[in-house]
């Protein structure tokens, strides 16, 4: 199955899409991380998005659908999840196209609705592995190891500088206008399934198992 993860920042959808990854085979392609592979592997679209990046401009949908369109080509057969993306109309749309072409279509758009108390509360306590940028949350997600990275077994972690209540509020003032237009063309689909992500890591993860009837 095709689904797509729509939430912000800090929503637990990181962790979900870890489950999906790692106990059901999933792929997970998510415009994050395919945009820091670029940016570490210093290609000509890896030095654009640094650029923009720096200037504090928004991705293009045409760089998002490019990176998107050549990790599609490998074809992965097992299910595919998007994180991150789409994240416009115009790149919801392109996706259908895409997803078309290889004869596949989107099974769920999973969206995770949380409340910016909740969301402060929970980004608060947020570190990362400096190694491989695994996110971690105190006390709600520990590496299993004290101070060792569960994905890479680095020793240093930092918090993120953008974690701020300010910060916080002026990113999902911005999520929140760039998502309700994608929210709604899915719906109009009949594909979207909101969560309710402030519930513990297990009973989100429940909810979403049940929509993706897996
Ligand atoms: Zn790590």
């Amino acid at each position: 199955m095709i689904v797509v993860f729509i939430g912000p920042s800090g929503c637990g959808k990181g962790t979900q899409a870890e489950f999906l990854k790692n106990k059901k085979g999933y792929t997970h392609i998510s415009t994050g991380d395919l945009l820091r592979s670029e940016q570490q592997a210093g290609t000509e679209i890896g030095c654009k998005v640094k650029e923009d990046i720096a200037n504090g401009k928004l991705i293009s949908d045409d760089i998002v659908l490019a990176l998107v369109k050549k990790k599609l080509e490998l074809l992965p057969k097992n299910g595919i999840l998007f994180d991150g993306f789409p994240r416009t109309l115009k790149q919801a749309k392109a996706l259908d196209l895409m997803l078309l072409d290889i004869k596949k279509e989107i099974g769920c758009v999973v969206d995770f609705s949380v409340t910016e108390d909740e969301l402060y509360n929970r980004i608060k306590g947020r570190f990362m592995c400096i190694k491989c940028s695994r996110l971690y949350n105190d006390p709600n997600y520990m590496p299993k190891v004290k101070g060792v990275c569960d994905k890479c077994q680095s020793t240093e972690f930092k918090t993120r500088p953008d974690d701020t209540a300010e910060v916080l509020s002026k990113r999902l003032a911005w999520f929140k206008e760039l998502v309700t237009p994608i929210r709604e063309y899915y719906k109009q689909k009949n594909l979207l399934k909101t969560l309710d992500a402030s519930q513990s890591i297990l009973q989100v993860r429940e909810e979403m198992v049940s929509f993706l009837r897996i």
